[in-house]
């Protein structure tokens, strides 16, 4: 349902916090966050973004990048398991999920067979997966993070928002839209991501809106756009 992330030299969590307390009217079921320090580190469950905060404020998450997420669940029940960011099996894929994966069950059916474990009973856990197993037995080559988003996602039909971390690649959030909205909003070393406009106009005034079939990489100094294809792209 709602999508925030940031990535920048303040503590990412309290800026992604703020951002989903303005995507509550909108209405969820679920919250929780991955902050991205060495590690991922994630909180999350059911029920409102304040309970989210006063975990948070309890047993902060460090971190400079990170994601969160608001959830109105699709596939499977509003619980704590179900709510996002999900991962990857080797915990080093984090990602949260707006929208429906139309062919998750084939695709779920396909990475079982080739022996991963699913811990959820969302759509959104295919995703993560699908790019993880993509990233480490793609076609022989070494695939960058981006190039496995871009790989996955020719292979899922259906909507998605899409903020995505991995613990290799710390120094990114890769971002993808299809019949989902996303933006960027672009600040002085620092940027946000959010699906609608209303968790980044209270830090800067300049926003780039993707189109379906697009895919950013965003750092903490810039973004570039590609489509899914790999064409790059200059955006307004
Ligand atoms: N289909 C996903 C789920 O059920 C995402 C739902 C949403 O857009 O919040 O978890």
């Amino acid at each position: 349902c709602g999508i925030v992330g940031y990535i920048g030299e303040q503590q990412a969590s309290n800026i992604i916090v703020k951002g989903l307390q303005r995507l509550e009217y909108r209405g969820y079921d679920s919250a929780g966050v991955a902050l991205l320090n060495g590690e991922l580190d994630i909180k999350k469950g059911k029920g409102k973004v304040q309970i989210l905060k006063n975990k948070l404020e309890a047993n902060p998450s460090k971190g400079k990048i990170g994601i969160g997420h608001t959830r109105w669940a699709t596939h499977g029940e509003p619980n704590d398991i179900n709510s996002h960011p999900h991962v990857s099996e080797s915990g080093k894929i984090a990602l949260v999920h707006n929208g429906i994966i139309e062919n998750y069950n084939s695709l779920k059916k396909e990475l079982i067979n080739k022996g991963r474990t699913f811990h959820t009973d969302t759509d959104t856990e295919v995703v993560a997966q699908l790019i993880e197993e993509i990233y480490e037995n793609g076609n022989g080559d070494d695939l960058t993070f981006e190039q496995a988003v871009q790989m996955a996602l020719k292979q899922v039909v259906g909507t998605y928002g899409l903020a995505i971390l991995h613990t290799e690649e710390p120094d990114r959030i890769v971002v993808a839209r299809k019949g989902s909205p996303l933006l960027l909003g672009i600040g002085d070393g620092e940027m946000f991501i959010a699906s609608d406009a209303s968790p980044i106009v209270e830090h800067t005034k300049k926003v780039v809106y993707l189109d379906d079939g697009e895919i950013a990489v965003v750092s903490k100094d810039g973004y570039e756009v590609k489509t899914i294809e790999d064409v790059p792209l200059t955006k307004k």
